[in-house]
């Protein structure tokens, strides 16, 4: 199966889970907490707690668009999703790993002497560091224990307890016929107008 089919079998996974709600979310709406987490924060330059916050808003957004403008349903579409969905679980980047250019991975060797850059050990694999480029500014060289990107395939990983978590939140905010959280709404959510409220509302 070509990793493009894997990374579709992934959503196929969000997308079965779909109107079979196994828990409700409520949120504490406040204009002090983060409207993805409800954490308390009183950032002044970004609604949410976390940039991980900010991802997954935006993904349970463009993925409501999606179904509603039935695009979903396109293959481009879905591998696009399932790789970013897999990204946000924590398994990191496969799709975009097996694209790093040999050229790229050579410089990158070169710069850690051959060594993960996290831990010194030796080095088995070149891996991309958050959403980034395949410029070696945005690659890491790392060892399998440090490697953050995971196989498609690593059943421990996609089974895991926080990531199947995730999913099922993700799949009741996705698939909520009204959305469950102010910043899952396509239409509606206006970050800026929020953080206007925000910094008015005296702290
Ligand atoms: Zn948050
Ligand atoms: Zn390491």
């Amino acid at each position: 199966m070509s990793l493009e089919d894997q990374a579709r079998c992934v959503l196929t996974v969000l997308l079965n889970r779909i109107g079979n709600s196994e828990q409700t979310e409520i949120p504490l709406e406040s204009l002090h907490r983060c409207p993805n987490c409800d954490k308390a924060t009183e950032s002044l330059a970004s609604p949410y707690c976390s940039e991980t916050c900010r991802d997954q808003a935006a993904f349970v957004r463009q993925f409501r668009a999606a179904l509603a403008a039935g695009t979903i349903l396109t293959p481009e579409k879905q591998v696009v999703f399932g790789e970013r969905l897999w990204w946000l679980l924590g398994g990191g980047l496969p799709l975009r790993e097996s694209r790093i250019p040999e050229s790229a991975k050579r410089q990158v060797a070169k710069r850690s002497d051959g060594k993960c850059e996290t831990c010194g050990a030796p080095m088995t694999t070149v891996e991309n560091v958050g959403s980034g480029c395949n410029r070696p500014l945005h690659l890491r060289a790392a060892c399998p224990r440090c490697a953050k990107t995971k196989s498609y395939r690593d059943l421990e990983f996609s089974q895991s307890p926080q990531v199947a978590k995730l999913l099922v939140s993700f799949a009741n905010r996705v698939g909520a016929s009204t959305p469950i959280r102010q910043c899952d709404d396509p239409d509606a959510w206006d970050w800026r107008a929020f953080m206007a409220k925000r910094r008015n509302s005296g702290m």
